[in-house]
């Protein structure tokens, strides 16, 4: 990128999606001379890899275009939001690398203004008090063939209908006698526009606040308008809001507010093998399926931040998804290579045994240590290098040692030779076994003349495995998660198989007792490292310490789904 020539580097940026488009020609057209969108989280649940999206999509646009982007909290549901939801928001946009400098807004701020509109809409004739029960409102609404009905209450007086809205307000009746509907159109063929409901009763303490109002604006109306309190020239959204566009015009028509946004409706990120609906995930932690919102195997922000995922995968992630108005299911594979190449390039390598078997070099002086040397990055040498002990009893993978070993088996075996990564070649000359003819040791020779780096050493054996000594080795719980669902559309199941029948049982296993190399002791939560042969770790973030070191499995080295994705393209 040449970094001089802006229309250059926006083009090479994240590419010109057509949403993006429609900024960059409102800009050279003069429509707008600043670029000001928003994320409109409701506080009801954490946020999800569909967020990501829309966040990227927001700030990210905002950010290539030097507008400004707003974090709004969209709290207009007191039953069913809370100030930990908030926070936990607050949080993950935070984390995902985005910043709102003083733009974090919620719709609560605009509840005076919202209520403001509402009274003006009243004395324009164009909203009603209505006083229908909620299943009469549902039932006169019609259906998509049939038109709707209009209330018997649909003529009242402004003056009557100010005196009920006031009354409303100040608490007079019951939540669901009265309601404020606006007043457009009950034929029409969109049934967001059969007078739908701005207003209604709902005796709950707000988060913020308090007691101060018992009506709340339902979304739409609080939506549009805090769109254009903020000054919003693009609300973005999913495409499940295109049909409320009208009403959105609607409102902005007939209210005197200080700008007209216009409403661009983009397509759902929808990920292969989970599911992404607030919903669904708040049922996964009620019934104990997952430890919480930020279990490392949740779809969520805080979950893929807890297992390890680095925000720059999400973004890289987010963008090669694009933008488009196309549903179509994104394959789990391409999140985690996104993972899988930021780690690459970050993630110093240790090595780590998960399931240990001992072994001992007959041959090598007991009580003897020497101090091997290991790169920390192959390439990078500015990671330098760390002192690997080496001494007569070792761990090693019990996978890495077959007794009967199929053909091209080339790690150990009786009579057999592998090298040690970083250390020498040794020979396994007996296997010991318990009572029940379990393997408990094996008996090796190591061959002195093969230190890896020594001049002479270039003697080749087929196999390299890795190993950690036993008289330094620290002990770990390492929790190795694979995806929680095993179909790649758990809630698109025949005869609407419930989404939970189609869990992994193999998405969380324990590997209680690993054995770590000692360069780990300095491991911080939160920090990340490739085990050679097995996958990037982290270090738990909320449990990990040096006395008690517990590490996630973030991802394996190569995708074993690749077979099962291919057979289940979309
Ligand atoms: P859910 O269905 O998971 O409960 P929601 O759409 O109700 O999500 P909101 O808090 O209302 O959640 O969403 C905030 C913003 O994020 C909205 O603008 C919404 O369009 C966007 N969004 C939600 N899910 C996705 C998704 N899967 N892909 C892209 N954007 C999304
Ligand atoms: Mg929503």
């Amino acid at each position: 990128m040449s970094g001089t020539d802006p229309t250059s580097s926006a083009a090479e940026a994240p590419g010109r999606d057509f949403i993006r488009q429609i900024v960059a020609d409102d800009l050279a057209s003069g429509r707008h001379r600043e670029i000001v969108t928003r994320f409109p989280p409701e506080p009801n649940g954490y946020l999800h890899i569909g967020h990501a999206k829309s966040i990227c999509l927001n700030f990210g646009i905002a950010a290539e275009t030097g507008g400004r982007c707003f974090l709004r909290l969209d709290d207009t549901n007191p039953l069913k939001e809370d100030q930990s939801y908030v926070d936990s928001i607050i949080d993950s946009v935070h984390w995902l690398g985005f910043d709102w400098a003083d733009r974090l807004t919620h719709a609560s701020d605009y509840f005076p203004k919202i209520h403001a509109c509402a009274l003006q809409l009243i004395e324009a004739g164009t909203a009603y008090v209505d006083s229908l029960t909620p299943e009469q409102i549902r039932e006169y609404r019609g259906t998509l063939k049939a038109p709707g009905r209009e209330s018997p209450h649909r003529n009242r007086s402004v003056a009557e209908n100010l005196d009920l809205f006031e009354r409303m307000r100040r608490g007079e009746f019951a939540d669901g006698q009265h309601v404020l509907r606006a007043r457009i159109d009950m034929a029409s063929p969109n049934i967001n526009l059969r007078d739908p409901v701005l207003y209604r009763i709902r005796r709950a303490v707000h988060q913020r606040t308090g007691d101060t109002w018992c009506i709340y604006p339902m979304y739409d109306f609080a939506h549009t308008i805090s769109d254009a309190l903020e000054g919003i020239s693009h609300s973005l959204c999913t495409l499940e809001f295109e049909d409320h566009r009208p009403l959105y015009e609607w409102l902005l028509a007939q209210l005197p507010l200080p700008a007209k946004p216009r409403q661009i409706e983009f397509s759902r990120l929808n990920l292969a093998f989970t599911v992404t609906s607030k919903r669904k995930l708040a049922e996964l932690i009620e019934l104990g399926h997952v430890s919480g919102w930020d279990d490392p195997r949740m779809p969520t922000i805080a979950g893929m931040r807890r297992r390890g995922y680095p925000p720059a995968a999400l973004r890289d992630f987010v963008q090669r998804t694009g933008v488009t108005k196309k549903e179509h299911l994104i394959q789990m594979s391409l999140l985690e290579n996104c993972v899988r190449e930021d780690l690459n390039v970050q993630a110093p390598r240790a090595m780590a045994v998960l399931q240990p078997l001992k072994i001992v070099l007959l041959n090598y002086p007991e009580g003897q240590t020497e101090m091997l040397r290991g790169v920390n990055h192959p390439d990078r040498p500015e990671l330098g290098e760390r002192e690997i002990p080496f001494g007569r009893e070792l761990w090693i993978e019990q996978d890495d040692f077959a007794e009967n070993p199929p053909k091209k088996f080339f790690r150990l075996q009786p009579g057999g030779e592998v090298r040690l990564r970083y250390g020498y070649i040794i020979k396994c000359v007996a296997v010991i076994k318990d009572a029940a003819g379990q393997v408990t040791e094996v008996h090796c020779n190591y061959d002195p003349d093969t230190r890896s780096g020594l001049s002479g050493a270039e003697r080749k054996v087929k196999g390299t495995i890795h190993w950690v000594s036993a008289a330094h080795a620290i002990a770990a719980q390492v929790r190795l998660y694979d995806r929680l669902f095993s179909v790649p559309r758990p809630d698109a199941g025949a005869d609407d198989q419930d989404f939970k029948s189609f869990l992994n049982p193999g998405s969380l296993q324990l590997a209680a007792n690993c054995q770590l190399e000692p360069a780990l002791q300095a491991t911080a939560p939160g920090d990340v490292l490739q085990f050679e042969r097995l996958g990037y770790f982290v270090a738990d973030r909320c449990e990990h310490s040096a006395t008690r070191p517990v590490y996630n499995r973030i991802v394996t080295l190569r995708d074993s789904w690749a077979k099962l994705e291919e057979a289940t393209q979309p």
